[in-house]
């Protein structure tokens, strides 16, 4: 299966979850045609073989009708063999960014939070030295190479941001309403292409007071707008919707799919439905830490992790129906130079090269032997 046959597959497709997928997805097929002088055409072979679909691009375009988020894929792209890379000399990187490395050393090295630090098992929090938030601090793993964990190890850190939550929660639960921390939010950017100016791996993990962070906030808005409008939970129905598309995994509670429209190559969402409490985020975490350790048996070396976590506490808004979301995107070759985000990405809409077919693929195999 190839995402240029999806509207075949929809073909297929009849009844409610049909209506479901209608009025969460459009999606548009259409051709990019070119021609190749003389000049470019013994490149062009070496580079994508066959020249019928160089001449002849298929494109699909998917929006999100609810969330208004959306790609493009190119067939072609999605054709080209996946860049090898150099695992080896990043390993040597790695290696050299070790001595002198201030996260080794999180005790001597790093600020800690004025209520202290919390320790796991194979993780330490630390403060982060130039705040984006009020509350701001790191999970920072005991293992120094950014892309050596396991789904254990994953929760565990997960377990540790927990902690870290409750006591911030705890902690500043007085004074002005306004300035209280409210809304959770955990992060995770590894090596350069996600963001991440340190190699060492470390987790972030910041609450913010008066409202959630605009994104968050957006997606609560429009999952609230259309329970409203069809009298279902949003992140069902899109679960669903990629059911039936066979982008899908239902693996103990999680819910976990190959999004439809990805922010940037191979994003996965993992949901668990009817957990939205802090307590579960561990749960998620083993769930992360094995689509992370499938995405990186794939080829992966740089990603970004996002949890979208409800407020534990009581806030004025509704958020009934909104389960702990981990979104995990691929962020490219840990070597390379061109960022994989440009003026599309940041102002109209993501371009992606990896069909989501192949990626559900690679996580059945992995995922699914897991559970
Ligand atoms: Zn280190």
């Amino acid at each position: 299966m190839h995402i240029t046959e999806i509207t075949k597959l929809l073909r297929g497709v009849k009844g409610p979850p049909r209506m479901v997928f209608d009025r969460l997805f459009d999606i548009t097929e259409y051709t990019g045609e070119l021609v190749l002088p003389e000049g470019i055409i013994n490149w062009a072979r070496t580079k994508f073989g066959d020249l019928s679909g160089v001449r002849k691009q298929q494109i699909i375009k998917i929006t999100n009708r609810v969330t208004l988020e959306g790609t493009l894929f190119n067939a072609l792209r999605a054709l080209r063999p996946l860049p090898g890379g150099d695992p080896a000399g990043l390993d040597r990187v790695i290696e050299e960014h070790q001595s002198g490395c201030a996260f080794c050393k999180p005790d001597e090295k790093t600020p800690a939070d004025a209520f202290g630090r919390l320790v796991g098992a194979n993780a330490i929090t630390a403060s982060n030295v130039a705040k984006y938030d009020r509350w701001h601090s790191l999970i920072i793993p005991n293992e120094h190479h950014p892309l050596r964990f396991e789904p254990e190890q994953v929760a565990d850190y997960f377990s540790l941001a927990e902690k870290w939550f409750e006591v911030v929660l705890e902690q500043h639960a007085v004074g002005q309403t306004q300035k209280q921390p409210r809304y959770p939010f955990l992060m995770w950017n590894c090596l350069w292409p996600a963001g991440s100016s340190v190699v060492h791996g470390h987790l972030q993990v910041t609450v913010t007071p008066g409202m959630h962070y605009p994104k968050v906030e957006r997606l609560r808005r429009d999952a609230a707008a259309y329970r409203q409008q069809h009298g279902e939970n949003y992140f069902e129905d899109l679960f669903l919707a990629h059911r039936v598309a066979g982008l899908a995994l239902k693996e103990g509670d999680a819910r976990i799919f190959v999004s439809l429209t990805p922010i940037k190559e191979k994003e996965i969402w993992v949901l668990l439905p009817g957990k939205s409490g802090l307590e579960h985020l561990a749960e998620l975490g083993l769930w992360v830490g094995r689509v992370l350790t499938s995405l990186r048996a794939n080829g992966t070396s740089s990603f970004n992790v996002a949890v979208y976590i409800p407020p534990p506490g009581p806030v004025p808004e509704d958020w009934d129906g909104f389960p702990l979301i981990a979104r995990v995107v691929d962020r490219g070759d840990a070597a390379g130079r061109t960022a994989d985000m440009g003026g599309m990405e940041l102002y109209a809409a993501s371009v992606v090269s990896t069909d989501p077919f192949q990626v559900i693929h690679q996580l059945r195999m992995q995922v699914g032997d897991a559970s």
